[in-house]
Protein backbone atom coordinates (compact mmCIF):
# COMPACT_ATOMS: atom_id res chain seq x y z
CA UNK A 1 0.00 0.00 0.00
CA UNK A 2 0.81 3.33 -0.95
CA UNK A 3 1.18 5.70 2.09
CA UNK A 4 -1.21 8.08 0.69
CA UNK A 5 -3.39 5.70 0.10
CA UNK A 6 -4.97 6.36 3.37
CA UNK A 7 -6.86 9.79 2.23
CA UNK A 8 -8.12 8.10 -0.43
CA UNK A 9 -12.26 8.46 -0.46
CA UNK A 10 -13.79 4.66 -2.01
CA UNK A 11 -17.02 7.68 -3.19
CA UNK A 12 -18.92 4.99 -5.84
CA UNK A 13 -19.71 2.58 -2.85
CA UNK A 14 -21.20 4.77 -0.63
CA UNK A 15 -24.72 6.39 -0.04
CA UNK A 16 -25.58 10.17 -0.78
CA UNK A 17 -25.76 12.03 2.26
CA UNK A 18 -23.08 12.62 4.78
CA UNK A 19 -20.07 10.69 5.62
CA UNK A 20 -17.55 11.90 7.66
CA UNK A 21 -13.59 11.27 8.12
CA UNK A 22 -10.73 11.69 10.25
CA UNK A 23 -6.71 11.85 9.52
CA UNK A 24 -3.35 12.69 11.31
CA UNK A 25 -1.02 14.87 9.09
CA UNK A 26 2.20 13.58 10.70
CA UNK A 27 6.23 14.33 9.72
CA UNK A 28 5.71 10.99 7.20
CA UNK A 29 2.85 13.08 5.41
CA UNK A 30 5.29 15.77 4.30
CA UNK A 31 8.36 13.43 3.94
CA UNK A 32 6.41 11.68 1.06
CA UNK A 33 5.54 14.96 -0.42
CA UNK A 34 7.70 15.85 -3.29
CA UNK A 35 8.36 19.80 -3.70
CA UNK A 36 6.75 20.17 -0.29
CA UNK A 37 7.66 23.47 1.52
CA UNK A 38 6.77 21.79 4.71
CA UNK A 39 9.12 19.46 6.13
CA UNK A 40 7.26 18.54 9.86
CA UNK A 41 3.95 18.94 11.47
CA UNK A 42 1.31 17.57 13.39
CA UNK A 43 -2.59 18.30 12.40
CA UNK A 44 -5.56 16.98 12.85
CA UNK A 45 -7.81 16.70 10.13
CA UNK A 46 -11.48 16.06 9.94
CA UNK A 47 -13.37 15.90 6.58
CA UNK A 48 -17.46 16.06 5.89
CA UNK A 49 -18.56 14.93 2.84
CA UNK A 50 -21.73 15.76 1.70
CA UNK A 51 -22.40 13.17 -1.34
CA UNK A 52 -24.90 13.68 -4.04
CA UNK A 53 -25.42 11.48 -7.24
CA UNK A 54 -22.64 13.41 -9.54
CA UNK A 55 -22.11 16.40 -7.08
CA UNK A 56 -19.46 15.70 -3.83
CA UNK A 57 -18.70 18.47 -0.89
CA UNK A 58 -15.74 18.10 0.61
CA UNK A 59 -15.79 20.32 4.20
CA UNK A 60 -12.14 20.30 5.09
CA UNK A 61 -11.68 21.49 8.68
CA UNK A 62 -7.97 21.11 10.04
CA UNK A 63 -5.96 22.04 13.23
CA UNK A 64 -2.36 21.78 14.58
CA UNK A 65 1.09 22.80 14.31
CA UNK A 66 4.11 22.89 11.54
CA UNK A 67 7.39 23.51 11.60
CA UNK A 68 8.48 26.45 9.43
CA UNK A 69 11.90 27.83 8.96
CA UNK A 70 12.30 31.77 10.18
CA UNK A 71 12.38 34.21 7.03
CA UNK A 72 14.72 36.68 8.31
CA UNK A 73 17.03 34.11 10.43
CA UNK A 74 16.14 30.58 9.63
CA UNK A 75 15.48 29.46 12.74
CA UNK A 76 12.86 26.57 13.09
CA UNK A 77 9.87 26.47 14.94
CA UNK A 78 6.33 24.93 15.69
CA UNK A 79 3.54 27.27 14.41
CA UNK A 80 0.22 27.04 14.91
CA UNK A 81 -2.21 26.43 12.16
CA UNK A 82 -5.88 25.64 11.45
CA UNK A 83 -8.37 26.61 9.26
CA UNK A 84 -11.38 25.18 6.97
CA UNK A 85 -12.22 24.68 3.83
CA UNK A 86 -14.37 23.54 0.92
CA UNK A 87 -13.73 21.44 -1.89
CA UNK A 88 -16.44 20.62 -4.56
CA UNK A 89 -16.07 17.33 -6.76
CA UNK A 90 -18.16 16.96 -9.51
CA UNK A 91 -18.01 13.64 -12.02
CA UNK A 92 -18.09 14.67 -15.94
CA UNK A 93 -16.74 14.05 -19.09
CA UNK A 94 -13.38 14.83 -18.04
CA UNK A 95 -10.72 15.96 -15.61
CA UNK A 96 -10.70 19.75 -15.21
CA UNK A 97 -9.43 21.78 -12.07
CA UNK A 98 -10.67 25.08 -11.44
CA UNK A 99 -10.07 26.54 -7.82
CA UNK A 100 -12.11 24.75 -5.61
CA UNK A 101 -13.94 22.89 -7.94
CA UNK A 102 -12.50 19.95 -9.65
CA UNK A 103 -13.90 17.63 -12.54
CA UNK A 104 -13.42 14.07 -12.67
CA UNK A 105 -14.47 11.58 -15.29
CA UNK A 106 -17.50 9.84 -14.32
CA UNK A 107 -15.57 5.98 -14.87
CA UNK A 108 -13.81 7.31 -11.62
CA UNK A 109 -14.37 5.55 -8.56
CA UNK A 110 -12.44 6.53 -5.81
CA UNK A 111 -10.75 10.22 -4.91
CA UNK A 112 -7.70 10.92 -2.82
CA UNK A 113 -7.85 14.25 -1.30
CA UNK A 114 -4.45 14.56 0.16
CA UNK A 115 -2.93 17.13 -1.99
CA UNK A 116 -5.80 18.96 -1.24
CA UNK A 117 -5.48 18.74 2.16
CA UNK A 118 -2.16 19.91 2.22
CA UNK A 119 -3.11 22.34 0.01
CA UNK A 120 -5.47 23.79 2.49
CA UNK A 121 -2.49 23.71 5.66
CA UNK A 122 -0.44 25.23 3.03
CA UNK A 123 -2.10 28.14 2.29
CA UNK A 124 -3.17 28.95 5.83
CA UNK A 125 0.41 30.33 6.29
CA UNK A 126 1.49 33.63 6.41
CA UNK A 127 3.62 34.38 3.05
CA UNK A 128 6.15 35.47 5.06
CA UNK A 129 6.92 33.55 8.21
CA UNK A 130 8.68 35.35 11.00
CA UNK A 131 7.41 33.31 13.99
CA UNK A 132 8.90 36.23 16.37
CA UNK A 133 6.56 38.65 14.63
CA UNK A 134 3.96 36.77 15.09
CA UNK A 135 4.05 35.32 18.15
CA UNK A 136 6.07 38.58 19.95
CA UNK A 137 8.29 36.60 21.03
CA UNK A 138 12.06 37.54 20.18
CA UNK A 139 13.65 34.00 21.64
CA UNK A 140 12.70 32.43 18.53
CA UNK A 141 14.92 33.93 16.30
CA UNK A 142 18.50 33.61 16.11
CA UNK A 143 19.91 36.74 17.81
CA UNK A 144 23.41 36.05 16.21
CA UNK A 145 22.30 36.00 12.71
CA UNK A 146 19.44 38.67 13.47
CA UNK A 147 22.67 41.33 14.45
CA UNK A 148 24.65 40.60 11.65
CA UNK A 149 21.68 40.85 9.34
CA UNK A 150 21.02 44.41 10.79
CA UNK A 151 25.00 45.66 10.49
CA UNK A 152 24.43 44.41 7.09
CA UNK A 153 21.53 46.53 6.48
CA UNK A 154 22.95 49.55 8.23
CA UNK A 155 26.31 49.14 5.67
CA UNK A 156 24.02 49.10 2.69
CA UNK A 157 22.24 52.51 3.80
CA UNK A 158 25.79 54.26 4.49
CA UNK A 159 26.83 52.62 1.27
CA UNK A 160 23.53 54.11 -0.40
CA UNK A 161 24.17 57.46 0.85
CA UNK A 162 27.17 57.50 -0.08
CA UNK A 163 26.28 57.10 -3.48
CA UNK A 164 23.91 59.15 -4.15
CA UNK A 165 24.40 62.13 -1.81
CA UNK A 166 27.08 64.42 -3.80
CA UNK A 167 28.10 66.40 -0.79
CA UNK A 168 29.89 62.87 -0.10
CA UNK A 169 32.23 63.85 -2.76
CA UNK A 170 32.73 67.66 -1.92
CA UNK A 171 33.69 66.44 1.83
CA UNK A 172 35.87 63.96 0.75
CA UNK A 173 37.54 66.67 -1.36
CA UNK A 174 37.87 69.03 0.87
CA UNK A 175 39.21 66.05 3.41
CA UNK A 176 42.32 65.74 0.49
CA UNK A 177 43.15 69.53 0.35
CA UNK A 178 43.65 69.52 3.97
CA UNK A 179 46.02 66.64 4.44
ZN1 LIG B 1 13.57 34.77 13.07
Amino acid sequence: MEYFDQFLIQFSGLSTGNHQYEFHVNDTFFKNLENGLIQKGDIEVKVLLDKKPTLMTFDIEFEGKVEVECDRCASLSDMPVQGEHRLLVQLGDSYVEEDDLIVIPKTDYQFNLYQHIYDCIALALPLRIVPCEITLDKSHCDQTVIARLEAIHQEQIITAQETVDPRWDKLRSLGKDKI
